[in-house]
């Protein structure tokens, strides 16, 4: 099956159990805008869980903050996002739709790295066993010709990007022959700055009010609380603030489900160092970071780290971490090492001193930060679509699976009497009123035990347990695992030993 058709099928499946639907749905949605359901909320609440834990849990020099959305105007000016937090636009005339510029070349760029993906496949159709990738890349003229190609629209788009250039974008998008998906034509605007902020007002009437912002990250909530929290903590450097919370951001290309929305959730996390330290803890956090991502199980081949050849003027290093979507690989993470640019910023527009004092150099100064900055949408849509499955069964038939990591699923146990009479129910619901305290269980008797199985499958329960007519004679369940569907029969009293151990965030978490 296609890609983009898979990609479709988890958008449908998300919708119809429950974890994603349009925002506004019986208005007919609200472009780029989602709401999370039962199942959703769940999964999303142990991604945030999962992240928190591993940072302010795990490292005791970390501790988090809840920061509010509204901030002061001033801070958006300080940060730089009211001058130059902006993306290309460009219209096509005949869809009369609207793009960002940046992203028609780089999914120029993407369709170019696929073509030689499909040079590849050919060769190791042709060469069979005697393939060689490697050489392969290195040697065949057709590769090397698209490699040249992207070479080049890379340099050109890398150079207009740094400097602004909108004219050269427009025209190596006219140059490379990019036509609208909608129109199929190149009957293209100029290119120009599109603000990506939200504004409202605050204050009763007119005259009163002030303009402001919904915040379009998080991290500037930490910035002008790092005086607050180093001193009530009494925090020493190496340390850092991390927090969870929404942002905003008027997209102008809103596409790809929950990838790019215009209201979405941040898990930040600023690192403050030694300045001349930076760099050690740039690449203590990729590594650690990387960790985080792949002790989830979903294969190391699947990430990849994407520096920035182009850096803000204010950072020192940045990457990204990828991860393999049905649209290509696509940022789920950055990590970037900003200098001392923020906290500069804000002594220099608040007039305040925001510096550390070091005890062991007795002299102050403005520490340097490393963020770690993840979307948890961005996440969530990355488990979801890996953990997706249309698995073909034996028997002819086939089911639909989440294998969700088993920590992160939204119900852990699914407590399933065989019938719904001879006392079963009861002894179901007897079992239930134990497990409910350890972790999320859900209680089903309606339909044949074979479509609740189904059902579970398709949200991702790690575990079902049904109870029959023998529970009530030795006080064993059937216990059936998610992804190899073996059953075998269990104790009651050893259940929450047996499901604990692979469902919690604490086994999750010692992988670390
Ligand atoms: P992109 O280039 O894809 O627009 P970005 O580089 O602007 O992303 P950052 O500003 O570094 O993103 O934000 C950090 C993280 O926040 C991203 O890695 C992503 O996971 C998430 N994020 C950013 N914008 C959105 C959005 N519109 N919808 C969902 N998640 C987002």
């Amino acid at each position: 099956m296609a890609q983009e058709d898979i990609f479709k099928k988890i958008v449908s499946h998300c919708k119809e159990y429950g974890f994603v639907f349009p925002s506004s749905d019986i208005y007919d949605g609200l472009g780029a805008v989602y709401d999370y359901g039962q199942n959703g909320v769940e999964l999303k609440n142990n991604i945030k869980q999962y992240w928190w834990q591993s940072m302010v849990l795990l490292h005791d020099n970390i501790v988090g903050i809840d920061s509010a959305i509204f901030m002061h105007p001033t801070v958006w000016k300080a940060s730089g996002h009211v001058d130059a937090f902006n993306d290309p636009l460009i219209d096509n005339r005949d869809s009369k739709k609207r793009y960002r510029a940046d992203v028609l070349i780089e999914d120029h760029i993407a369709k170019l790295e696929e073509k030689i993906e499909k040079e590849v496949a050919k060769g190791r159709k042709r060469f069979k066993d005697a393939f060689d990738e490697q050489q392969f890349l290195a040697t065949n003229s057709r590769v090397a010709e698209i490699k040249d190609k992207i070479n080049a629209v890379h340099s050109r788009f890398a150079k207009a990007m740094a400097e602004s250039d909108f004219e050269e974008l427009r025209q190596i998008i006219l140059d490379e022959e990019i036509v609208c998906p909608i129109s199929g034509t190149r009957n293209w605007t100029e290119v120009r700055q599109f603000n990506l902020m939200f504004k409202t007002e605050v204050g009763s009437t007119a005259d009163g009010a002030t303009s402001i912002y919904l915040r379009p990250e998080t991290a500037q909530g930490i910035f002008v609380n790092y005086l607050n929290v180093q001193k009530t903590g009494r925090m020493k450097l190496p340390f850092g603030i991390a927090q969870i919370g929404k942002a905003f951001r008027n997209e102008i290309v809103a596409r790809q489900f929950i990838f790019r929305m215009r209201e979405f959730e941040q898990m930040e996390m600023q690192f403050f160092v030694k300045p001349g330290t930076e760099m050690q803890f740039f690449d203590f956090w990729k590594q650690t970071r990387m960790a985080w991502h792949q002790a989830l199980g979903f294969g190391s081949e699947n990430y990849r780290f994407h520096d920035h050849e182009k850096l803000a003027h204010y950072a020192n290093a940045a990457t990204d971490i990828e991860f393999h979507l049905p649209f290509g690989y696509k940022e789920i993470e950055g990590i970037h090492s900003r200098t001392d640019f923020d906290l500069s910023q804000h002594a220099k527009f608040s007039g305040k001193k925001i510096e550390y004092f070091d005890p062991e150099e007795n002299k102050s100064y403005t520490p340097y930060v490393i963020e770690t900055s993840i979307g948890v949408d961005r996440m969530f849509l990355s488990v979801i679509c890996h953990s997706y499955e249309e698995e073909k069964l034996d028997s002819g038939e086939t089911r639909t699976v989440l294998h969700l990591p088993a920590a992160l699923a939204p119900i852990k146990l699914a407590v399933l009497p065989l019938v719904k009479k001879d006392g079963l129910p009861e002894k179901a619901r007897e079992i239930l009123q134990q497990l409910k305290f350890h972790f999320n269980c859900k209680y089903d008797e309606k339909d044949t035990i074979g479509k609740r199985y189904r059902r579970m499958d398709a949200i991702g329960t790690p575990y079902c347990i049904t109870i029959d007519h023998d529970t009530l004679k030795d006080n064993t369940v059937t216990l059936r695992d998610r992804d190899t569907m073996e059953q075998h029969r269990v104790d009651i009293n050893q259940l929450i030993d047996i499901i604990e151990d692979k469902v919690s965030l604490t086994t999750l978490l010692k992988k670390l």
